[in-house]
This record gives C-alpha cells, structure tokens and sequence, in this order.
C-alpha cells in the first residue's frame, strides 16, 4: 500500500463564468478568538458554530482569486504572504499548483488593502514586487485613507503597524513604479465591474464578473465569518474601519447578490469560496456550490 496522505492536494478550484475562468486560490486560514466580533455574546458565536458543526474558535478561510481571459492573467486579492502565521501565507504555492507565473500577472485587483488581501504584493526587506508585471487596481479610498498621516498618527498600535505602515510597505514599490491604478466605480477591466462597498474599510470593493450570460460577484470581505455573519448580518468585526456602515452595506450587498441571482466568490468563505445566498425565514442562508469536475 502507498503511504497515508499527510497534506491535502493543492487549494485550487476553477469555475467558468462565459469566457473567463475564474480560479478560487487557497492563501490558508487563520484561527481566531471570540473577541473579533464587536457585538456578538461569545455564547451567542458558540451557539452558531456548534449548529453548523464547526471547530472553535472561529477558523477564518483567506482565498484569492485568479481570473483568466483574453490570453492574460489577473488576480483578485493576492494573499497575505508571511504576516498571518504558518497556517496562511500559502497562495504562491497554490498559484504554481494552478500553473500560474507571478511574472504573467497583468493585474492584482485589490478589494481593500488590509494584510490578508494585499501582504502579498512585495517582499518588504527588499522592496522586490512579488507580481513584476503586475499593475495593482484598486479604489482611490483606499490610497486616501490608509496614506493619510493623520489617520495614521490617531490609530491605535496594532492597526497603525498592521494596516497602514504595512499596507504602505506593500504598495509604495508599485507606486513608485507607476504601476497603481485607481478608480471609483464601473469597468475596471473588460468584464469586470467595480462596486463600492465602503464600510469594512473607505475603499472596499466587491467585483462584478460578466462574460456572456454568466455573471458572478466577488464580494471581498462583506462577510469574515459566514457562521456568524450570514445568520446575524449585523454582527461588526473589530477588523471594521466603520462598523456600522459595514452591517448596512452587508445587507444591501446580501440583497443585492439574492435580487440578481448572482454567484458569490468570498475571500473569507471557506475554500473555495464559491456559493449562493438566499433568504431563509426572516434570515439568509449560504449554499456552498456544488463541486463540477469539469472546468
Ligand atoms: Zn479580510
């Protein structure tokens, strides 16, 4: 008999939408405690992941996605590299496993630039860009608010090191490369439309992918923690830059996506990531979309 597996296969799942291949790519996870929600009793969260089954503390999956068209490249998110511990920082080996260069990137869109989504731009000991041919697209909020000395000189300790001088470190190489697009709404690329979702923090982003008659949203992080946060959408992260303006918009993002029949891609659903949302009662519910062994 051959040896027992130790390690999955690597985190990689295509899905077609019309034209483009939309691949869900593994960075990792990251266990965290009960003190990441704002509003929710610890009994109330423990009570939510014993119904669905799940591991405590909260386990918090952290996908990208890759998005193949036209004979080129493009990445939504790109991983958190070495910030978050040995169980994240995965997504260079998963891009290689999907046979992916770094060097072919033509884009990393970014749904916002906090550590999990945008560590993965540069090696910051050398200021080598990890994507060399990459431009890095993202909302001109973002660049405002985590650049603003100000801002910065009133956070507190841990996010003025892990948002602002770390998100600064990730993205000054690209500036000063002349390689960072900004934009505040609509096409950002053919077939994919940026949506404004400010609340999580000034620039949050959610993508619309359109190719033919099929559509999907990526919807960055409009929820952190599905066990908790699609039965209480209210529920506000100690991550939230404006936490209340993050509950609003996950409703009207949830309503959004249930209106339009829309496909969600989540950074923080669990691997790999793909899934349908739809009323249950007075709440809302996830269904993880089935596996397709065909692209
Ligand atoms: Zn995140």
């Amino acid at each position: 008999m051959s040896s027992l597996p130790t390690a999955q296969i690597p985190g990689v799942y295509h899905r077609r939408i019309g034209e483009i291949i939309v691949t869900g790519l593994s960075d990792g996870y990251v266990d965290l405690g009960y003190g990441i929600f704002r509003n929710v009793p610890e009994e109330r969260a423990k009570e939510l992941f014993a119904r669905e089954h799940r591991i405590a503390p909260p386990r918090i999956s952290v996908n990208a996605f890759a998005l193949r068209f036209g004979g080129r490249v493009y990445l939504v998110d790109c991983g958190s590299a070495d910030i978050m511990g040995p169980t994240c920082g995965w997504l260079p080996a998963n891009l290689a496993a999907a046979g992916i260069d770094p060097a072919e990137v033509a884009g990393v869109l970014l749904t916002h630039v906090h550590p999990d989504h945008s560590n993965g731009l540069t090696e910051v000991a050398t200021g080598r860009l990890l994507f060399p041919n990459a431009e890095v697209i993202v909302h001109e909020n973002e660049i405002d608010h985590w650049f603003n000395d100000e801002l910065m000189a009133k956070a507190a300790e841990r996010p003025r090191r892990r948002y602002f001088e770390a998100g600064r470190a990730q993205l000054k190489p690209y500036m000063a490369a002349d390689r960072v697009r900004t934009f505040r709404d609509g096409e950002v690329l053919p077939g994919v439309t940026a949506i404004p979702i400010p609340g999580h923090t000034p620039g949050h982003t959610a993508f619309v992918i359109s190719s033919g008659r099929q559509s999907m949203m990526i919807w960055g992080d409009t929820v952190h923690v599905p066990e908790v946060q699609v039965a209480m959408p209210d529920a506000m992260m100690e991550f939230d830059t404006d936490p209340e303006a993050a509950a609003k918009r996950r409703l009207r993002t949830f309503d959004m996506v249930i209106a339009d029949d829309l496909l969600v891609g989540g950074m923080h659903l669990h691997f790999p990531g793909f899934a349908y949302l739809t009323k249950d009662g007075t709440g809302y519910r996830l269904i993880a979309e089935q596996w397709a062994f065909q692209v």
